[in-house]
């Protein structure tokens, strides 16, 4: 059987973060002792209040399709978080709630980009972001940046990289997989570029609630109503509620967008679970209590994680201000980073995801929502590791 796979699904780069992260669980399967600095999620449970709100959701017997863009007690509690957070006025009709940041991020492509049309993605981007462009027809438009400047484009890079047929710009802020953080003017001065030339940002702020050192989140949407039309923001409660496997993500959106975004919606995946928006309500509306200590014991490992790197030979690393990622440069140690990744790990049992997955072969990323423990145990390893190369 010849079996033809379309042209959108066949232009999909194949996941390397997948070959390596197999590899650590097949490894740790077989019972050895492997340190893990590959996750993209926290490492803490969630918080017992949004459990109980989604326990209690089943008890009830709330397991029957819901309006497919969510409840409308869950999409005003999103709209509330706005204006609570960022001084945002959204209407809940703004508001979509999907299964996940992810596939927020997905039906806003679809919804904005076609066959022809540009997208501005500065590098290192979060993997998936060219691939839902792809999948769309439409074409990444890479803009490289490097730890010289935090990882952040430069007003001139990015109006130089405007053309006709740009369609979107996304940022984020903080960054996953380098946990860099755009200032308020840089973040102004960016969305000052995209309302001159009348391109739409698709602005991530999964991270928001995950910042270090005092340092503050500002949303592109909150600069003027200008600003405000030109943004769709995407965010989501698996980071800073540790609720990756609950699939729940939202945006917020102009009018005629979030009601495209809607119509796809409803004829794809329909409601986001059920049970599900009940904890989310929880989560939006309840205390926050527990995001205090996840911040300190973040801020600790990356203090500890940060100084170790920057000791090691041939391995520099900026600080990260958000997000719970470093992302070390280790082209001075000569190896690409997908060789420096599975030797890491073949050697010394330590996952890490190569920097190109990302777009940057000149580093790799470490996650540390991992244990204190964990953090010290790999990086002992990685340092024996450099010793050798
Ligand atoms: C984790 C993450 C998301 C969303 O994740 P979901 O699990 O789909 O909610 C979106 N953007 C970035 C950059 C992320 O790291």
């Amino acid at each position: 059987m010849n079996y033809k796979i379309s042209k959108r699904a066949a232009s999909l780069a194949p996941s390397l973060t997948l070959a390596i992260d197999s590899k650590a669980k097949q490894m740790k399967a077989e019972g050895l002792d492997v340190v893990g600095f590959g996750a993209g999620e926290p490492d803490f449970d969630t918080p017992i209040h949004i459990k109980d709100a989604a326990i209690k959701a089943l008890n009830d017997g709330f397991t029957k399709y819901t309006p497919s863009s969510g409840i409308p007690e869950l999409r005003q509690a999103v709209a509330d978080k706005f204006k609570r957070d960022n001084g945002l006025t959204y209407k809940p009709s703004q508001v979509i709630v999907s299964n996940g940041g992810k596939h927020s991020c997905y039906n806003v492509i679809l919804a904005t980009c076609e066959e022809g049309d540009e997208v501005i993605i500065p590098s290192p981007y979060w993997l998936s972001y060219p691939e839902m462009v792809k999948l769309a027809g439409a074409t990444p438009v890479i803009l490289q940046t490097s730890d010289k400047t935090e990882f952040k484009v430069t007003p001139e890079q990015l109006r130089s990289a405007i053309t006709p047929k740009t369609r979107l710009f996304i940022l984020n802020s903080p960054s996953n997989p380098t946990g860099s953080l755009y200032t308020r003017d840089e973040i102004k001065t960016l969305g000052d570029i995209c309302v001159e030339k009348n391109v739409l940002i698709m602005s991530d702020e999964i991270y928001e609630k995950l910042v270090y050192d005092g340092a503050e989140h500002v949303s592109v949407a909150s600069f003027s109503p200008a600003h405000y039309d030109h943004t769709i923001i995407v965010h989501g409660l698996a980071k800073a509620y540790s609720m990756t496997g609950w699939r729940l993500g939202y945006l917020a959106a102009p009018e005629p967008i979030a009601k495209a975004i809607d119509a796809i919606q409803s004829h794809s995946t329909s409601n986001p679970t059920s049970f599900a928006q009940k904890g989310g309500v929880a989560a939006l509306n309840g205390p926050q209590d527990h995001l205090a200590k996840w911040l300190a014991e973040y801020s600790k490992r990356r203090s500890y994680a940060h100084e170790r790197l920057n000791k090691m030979r041939g391995i520099t690393c900026v600080n990260a201000k958000g997000a719970f990622y470093l992302f070390p440069n280790i082209s001075a140690l000569g190896l690409k980073s997908a060789d420096f990744c599975s030797r890491l790990l073949e050697q010394e049992k330590v996952a890490a995801v190569p920097g190109i997955a990302f777009g940057a072969d000149d580093y790799m990323r470490m996650s540390y929502a991992t244990s204190m423990a964990n953090i010290e145990k790999g990086l002992d390893r990685l340092e024996k590791f450099v010793q050798t190369l």
